[in-house]
């Protein structure tokens, strides 16, 4: 599946972006201030509502937006108020948020699915430009989510993919190079993330774990404002923690890993033993709503295994909120329960009992959203 986001955002400027955790932070404000006045002019009073953010943080941060051209402001008034008005600078650009999901390449497994989905990516993007009205010099850069690890040292992808047929493809050169403008690639649950800390109701949360439940089970992290890396870029592969020693072999080599127990595939294989028609997602959904026993039970050992390998994370970073995505998302207090069982079970109590569980809002834009962040996050010495 490819989702495309366009959003305007003034025009891009290089960020002076330390590492420390303070200006990951900002950074992540400045995006969520930039995304509200996308929807229009506000004054700082209404920005503050929106955005959660300070009345202080919003005056800050719209002095540098404006210092670096990105906003203009113009005196108004509010309930008869003096007020400052913020608006985008007229010069808008964009950026292209994509995300390569596994339903596109298991459609293209007789072709060559990595070109085959670049070029996909292309013609999407190019109607996409064509039906907003905008040309290749609007766009600051695509940014474009891939499931699967990684390995930013040559920016290809990692053996471990669920897109296997992307491994080893130097995916950014080539989308570069077929879509004529600035890529930058990242993992989906690290995007997922970075949207989530951006853009969800939790958008405030210094430290965030995403977790996207599907075909696989990944995580991103947030840590002090900003998504951890890592060595290699190999990070929140929760889906590979261990939950069973003498489980069922993963496709990484190892057994009994949290993939093997709680991922929809598992789950498909499972309720498929005896039912006489196809098990699908959805069938899944609609069974945990009516009710289904053997439903009931594969979500809830599911949820529990989820609930373990989260409960560990919650102890080592002791987030303000896990977020879960994922095509089971909409099931919300019917897969959140079993999981916060499990967080609850292996944590240390005032962890477990601090740490919020949510289902995501964003739901399928969420990667592409984070995408779009992606881009804004980058410098402008980026563009070409
Ligand atoms: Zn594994």
């Amino acid at each position: 599946m490819l989702a495309f986001m366009v959003s305007r955002e003034g025009n891009s400027t290089p960020t002076r972006r330390n590492p420390g955790s303070q200006s990951a932070l900002r950074q992540l404000n400045r995006e969520r201030i930039v995304q509200a006045l996308a929807a229009g002019p506000a004054t700082q009073a209404e920005l503050s509502r929106t955005t959660g953010l300070s009345t202080a943080t919003i005056s800050n941060i719209v002095k540098e937006l404006e210092r670096d051209s990105m906003v203009h402001t113009a005196p108004t008034t509010s309930s008869g108020r003096r007020a400052l008005q913020v608006r985008l600078n007229a010069d808008n650009s964009v950026a292209v948020g994509i995300d390569f999901g596994r339903e596109a390449s298991t459609s293209l497994v007789l072709g060559h699915h990595a070109e085959h989905g670049i070029a996909m990516a292309h013609d999407l993007m190019e109607r996409l430009l064509r039906e907003n009205g905008l040309t290749h010099g609007d766009v600051i850069g695509v940014g474009i989510g891939i499931p699967g690890p990684l390995d930013r040292r040559s920016h290809t992808v990692a053996h471990g993919a669920v897109l296997p047929e992307w491994v080893g493809i130097e995916t950014e050169a080539r989308l570069r190079e077929a879509l004529g403008l600035p890529v930058h690639i990242d993992n989906d649950a690290n995007l997922g993330a970075l949207a989530e800390a951006t853009w969800g109701p939790y958008g405030g949360a210094e430290n965030l774990v995403f977790l996207k439940i599907g075909s696989g089970i990944g995580a991103g992290l947030i840590v002090n404002g900003a998504p951890v890396y890592g060595n290699l870029g190999i990070t929140g592969e929760i889906g590979h923690s261990t939950i069973d020693d003498r489980g069922a072999v993963c496709r990484c080599g190892s057994r009994g890993c949290l993939e093997t127990i709680a991922s929809t595939t598992t789950m498909i294989e499972q309720l498929s033993r005896n039912e006489p028609g196809p098990v699908t997602t959805r069938s899944i959904i609609s069974g945990a709503r009516e009710g289904h026993p053997a439903t009931l039970r594969v979500l809830d050992d599911a949820g529990l295994a989820i609930g373990h390998a989260l409960g560990t994370v919650a102890n080592l970073l002791n987030p303000e909120v896990i977020v879960v995505g994922g095509p089971l998302a909409e099931l919300e207090e019917l897969l959140l329960e079993p999981i916060r069982r499990g967080i609850l079970r292996h944590t240390i109590p005032m962890v477990g009992a601090s740490t919020a569980l949510t289902v995501s809002s964003l739901g399928e834009r969420a990667e592409a959203l984070g995408a779009a962040a992606l881009v804004f996050r980058k410098p402008a010495s980026a563009k070409k």
